[in-house]
């Protein structure tokens, strides 16, 4: 099957006993068992819920992988795969990773003894230098946040491969439709689906899709253990949002092009952030691991001051001041100020965050008018 009809049937079978064509809501905790060692598949939500594993059916078929394990975020995901390390073990991370991922690996995961280092990924050598015999795991994020660096999927999981050390990619920034880290060699990858998957901003969620069977218990151990699990409502709108992911990312990816083409020669923007641009570093990998070259594109003003930033973002209309992204509808957020704002300014800026950098997320509305939007929005700096 096609990725264009796996996100509308992708393990989904009509329900069996109402032939309903999408999974009902089954809003319940428990289920009657005929014995107490027979049921239907099901003892106890926390385990398990059928409008979940229809959800998890879905994810697994989108990136083509045994398995998948739904959370109640993107972070609880992350934070149930991580739990398959012990005090000692090493992994290596990107320096350019979502805010919430580091703060989760350097504020609960490091204090429990487990290492990270935190290196530039696109470089293959600084991967390789990080390496010690304690490493366990690469952790990948591709394209990276807000500055849409690429990393080489499949470079780092052959380099990987060859020391056994695992890899999980975090393909929230692409989505499946975009990138599927396992064809790349990858042995998980992980969604926030709140973002595209969801592609609604109505729900948050996250998952873990994987055909490494060690993996696969581990996180099915932390799902009945701790319990960080989606609820049947959040479960069925995720699933809801994908059904339409192939037709909002096509529509995404135009607007996101027509408009980073638009602020390239714009005489109020010094630089622009984009994978789709010939002379962007990471051109020729996105090329090769992604179909298109993604919803988001960054850039900087001329007037590189954070109250220019803030003028502009103020005068926008269509594109709402908010963090997160993925959604149909488009945003515009200011990293040095908002999701980046605990760096120390120095450190921000060596890494290319710079005070007027601008993050779009770029939606489904009509691509003209989101450029009449910015437009407005430069003539007030
Ligand atoms: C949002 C996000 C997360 C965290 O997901 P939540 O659903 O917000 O918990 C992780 N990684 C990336 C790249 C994200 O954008």
């Amino acid at each position: 099957m096609k990725f264009n009809s796996k996100v509308i049937h992708a393990g989904q079978a009509p329900e069996e006993t109402s032939g309903a064509v999408m999974p009902p809501i089954f809003q319940t905790s428990t289920y009657a068992q005929e014995a107490p060692d027979v049921n239907k598949g099901y003892d106890y939500a926390r385990v398990g819920n059928p409008t979940r594993t229809a959800l998890e059916k879905m994810i697994a078929g989108l990136e083509g992988a045994d398995n998948c394990a739904c959370f109640a975020s993107g972070c609880a995901a992350m934070d149930a795969i991580i739990k398959m390390f012990r005090p000692g073990d090493h992994i290596i991370a990107s320096n350019d990773l979502y805010g919430g991922t580091y703060r989760l690996f350097t504020q609960v995961f490091e204090p429990f003894g487990i290492r990270f280092t935190f290196t530039d990924m696109t470089s293959i050598e600084n991967v390789r230098d990080a390496i010690n015999e304690e490493t366990k795991l690469f952790w990948i994020e591709t394209p990276t946040n807000p500055l849409l660096n690429i990393v080489d999927i499949k470079a780092l999981t052959d380099l990987a491969k060859a020391k056994k050390i695992l890899t999980v990619v975090d393909n929230t920034f692409a989505s499946s439709y975009l990138q599927r880290p396992l064809e790349l060699g990858a042995d998980a990858v992980m969604h926030s689906t709140t973002k595209y998957l969801g592609g609604h901003s109505d729900v948050i969620g996250g998952a873990v899709a994987t055909s490494n069977k060690e993996i696969m218990d581990n996180l099915l151990f932390q799902v009945k253990t701790t319990g960080g699990v989606p609820g049947p409502m959040d479960s069925y709108l995720t699933l809801r949002g994908i059904k339409t992911l192939a037709v909002r990312m096509e529509r995404t990816c135009e607007n996101a092009r027509k408009i980073a083409h638009h602020l390239k020669n714009h005489p109020k923007v010094k630089n622009v952030r984009y994978p789709g641009f010939e002379d962007h570093p990471g051109h020729e990998i996105a090329k090769k691991q992604m179909k298109d070259f993604g919803g988001m594109v960054s850039f900087t003003l001329k007037t590189d001051d954070i109250e220019s930033a803030h003028t502009f973002m103020k005068n926008t209309k269509l594109f709402t001041l908010a963090e997160s992204l993925g959604g149909v509808e488009s945003l515009i957020s200011h990293p040095a100020t908002m999701t980046h704002g605990s760096i120390p300014a120095e450190v921000r800026r060596k890494a290319g965050l710079n005070d007027s950098l601008i993050r779009l997320s770029v939606g489904i509305e009509d691509g003209d008018d989101l450029i009449e939007d910015l437009e407005k929005a430069f003539k007030s700096v």
